[in-house]
């Protein structure tokens, strides 16, 4: 007699970012330091509790109507989820059911060899170059599939648009997905492709540009006929994904542009004077198109920095796989007052001062 374990769907999960219970300064997980619009808070806070009785609107029309006349596209281009991770897993499912390995690069979000080996997807992998740039002819060969964050991370590189349609064209037989996670922090979006190709999905999310992690809301734009995929499968899984508190307090963000726009200034303009200091420090990076830098020190070995930085309340990344990376860490950027710490901290750090 087989052992029921034989039959389980066996999986090494992802491993988030640490949320620490006690205050830090949190710079681990490319949160937003800022709050979300003040219209978004309005909005919870007015709502009817009646709304929670009833199950959500399973069509998330509120939402999916907000986002296409943002984006300008039909809502019929517009899919949206419980955070990103939640659109792209429900992409894989659909959209990568070949027998040809799907593609993406060697170092990117870690999450995606870990859904390709729950739906069992077959992968490959593509090497970045020596300065962390994804190598477009890599990808030019017939596959199941291709995924990519623009920009890249951990390493916060961005690719122009041109790069993107090159590996499209080249791929009638298969789906490309674009994670823009991180796009709104001074990168060019790949929307547009989406109206000139039909197996282009864009993935986007509230968790960065949006602060609005703890609501998990993330959505796609492509052809209305990926689209329609994608929701019958999502259908035939679970209807009800998004509450309704989620989807009114999505609306009110993107009612709310200005203060996203100014939002967002603020983040790059930290991020560039962070730059600065840490190269000051010895400290050598990609040049970051995202809201973190993923950064090594030219001396100090990055395991060592961590944890000081860990002990002095300052919470930042450190991935040990693939190997090339272990010497880096990946910084998200804070407040302004934040990052002042981090820096004093740093140089307390690098240069051994007390
Ligand atoms: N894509 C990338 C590249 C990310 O870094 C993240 C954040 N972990 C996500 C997608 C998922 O973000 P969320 O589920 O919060 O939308």
């Amino acid at each position: 007699m087989t052992n029921w374990r034989s039959n389980v769907r066996t999986v090494v999960p992802y491993t988030p970012g640490e949320q620490p219970k006690t205050k830090v300064i949190k710079l681990n997980t490319n949160e937003n330091p800022y709050p979300p619009s003040p219209l978004v808070g309005k909005v919870i806070s007015c709502l009817d509790e009646d709304i929670l009785r009833k199950y959500p609107d399973p069509s998330c029309d509120v939402l999916i109507s907000a986002l296409a006349k943002y984006h300008n596209v039909d809502k019929e281009n517009v899919f949206v989820g419980v955070g990103s991770d939640d659109v792209l897993a429900m992409s894989f499912m659909t959209f990568f059911n070949s027998k040809d390995p799907i593609f993406f690069p060697d170092i990117t979000y870690s999450f995606y060899d870990v859904w390709a080996d729950l739906f069992r997807i077959p992968y490959e992998t593509k090497a970045l170059d020596d300065d962390f740039r994804i190598i477009s002819e890599d990808y030019l060969k017939p596959c199941g599939g291709i995924v990519i964050p623009n920009p890249n991370a951990p390493t916060g590189v961005a690719e122009p648009v041109e790069f993107f349609e090159k590996i499209i064209a080249a791929h009638p037989e298969c789906v490309v997905i674009i994670d823009e996670a991180y796009v709104d922090f001074g990168s060019v979006s790949c929307l547009d492709l989406t109206r000139k190709y039909d197996n282009v999905l864009v993935v986007r999310t509230f968790s960065k540009s949006r602060s609005m992690a703890g609501n998990r809301i993330g959505y796609a734009i492509g052809s209305k006929e990926l689209i329609k995929f994608l929701s019958d499968c999502k259908f035939s899984f679970n209807s009800y994904t998004m509450d309704s508190i989620t989807l009114a307090a999505g609306v009110a963000s993107i009612q709310d542009d200005d203060y996203f726009r100014d939002r967002l200034a603020d983040v790059m303009s930290t991020r560039e004077w962070t730059k600065t200091q840490l190269s000051e420090l010895g400290f050598t990076f990609p040049d970051s198109m995202s809201n973190f830098i993923f950064a090594k020190h030219n001396t100090m070995d990055a395991n060592v920095i961590f944890a000081k930085l860990k002990e002095a309340g300052i919470y930042v990344r450190h991935f040990s796989n693939p190997p090339r990376i272990d010497n880096y860490l990946r910084i998200s950027i804070g407040t302004d007052e934040e990052m002042q710490v981090l820096i004093n901290e740093l140089e307390r750090i690098t240069k051994g001062v007390n």
